[in-house]
């Protein structure tokens, strides 16, 4: 089985700077800290550069290719390349900026090239809501599953660290996050265990649209 191969492609602060649109992009979102940069370089099992929590990298949106076709998207050891054939990626990985509370990011950076993102970019397959598995539901986390459902977009609510809790213990925990978000199915995930990443990669396999 060949690798994934990954690579960081731009970081964007405002719209003009997003690339053109071209391969199916899932964005991550999430508050500081739920494990985003953990999930992504877990995801494509190698640390890349610019997938970071560090302050200053967070305040863009970075876009990440892959080149991989569906059927090679899995949970095998991808490996990072420092120059990839000038081919188009075959899909983007969208880590956007981490947010402490909505109403903050409304202020700042979320009407300027967030809200745009979301709501304005044709190639978004799916918006990925991170939230913290062994923290209770939260009013930002809320905001944000309501914004995109009444933007129209699909998302998928993934439950990181699972690895912290028992299986009766998260089993409780997923049960209370989606009954307070208002959805049906959560993913647990764990960037410490791989747990979860199979079925991730599947979600983001089925939305390729091959
Ligand atoms: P970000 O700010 O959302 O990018 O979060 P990070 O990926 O930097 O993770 C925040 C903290 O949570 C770090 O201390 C990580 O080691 C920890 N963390 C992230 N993912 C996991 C996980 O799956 N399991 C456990 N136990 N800790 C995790």
């Amino acid at each position: 089985m060949k690798p994934i191969l990954a690579k960081f492609l731009t970081s964007a602060a405002s719209p003009d700077a997003f690339p053109a649109e071209g391969p199916p992009e899932f964005a991550f979102l999430g508050r500081s800290n739920v494990g985003k940069s953990s999930l992504i370089n877990s995801l494509l099992g190698q640390k890349l550069a610019h997938v970071s929590s560090t302050p200053g990298r967070t305040r863009t949106i970075n876009f990440i290719g892959i080149y991989a076709k569906a059927s090679q998207l899995h949970s095998t050891q991808p490996r990072a390349v420092a120059a990839v054939p000038h081919a188009q990626p075959e899909l983007m990985l969208v880590d956007l900026p981490g947010y402490g509370s909505i109403s903050r990011s409304i202020t700042a950076e979320w009407p300027k090239f967030i809200e745009p993102y979301l709501k304005e970019r044709t190639t978004l397959q799916l918006a990925i809501v991170l939230i913290d598995a062994n923290v209770p539901p939260q009013a930002p986390d809320r905001q944000l599953i309501e914004f995109l459902r009444s933007a129209g977009r699909d998302f998928l609510v993934v439950a990181t660290k699972s690895d912290k809790l028992s299986s009766n213990k998260l089993r409780a925990a997923l049960a209370t996050l989606a009954r307070e978000h208002g959805v049906e199915e959560i993913l647990a995930y764990s960037a410490r265990t791989g747990a979860g990443k199979n079925e991730l990669w599947r979600e983001i396999r089925q939305r390729m649209g091959n």
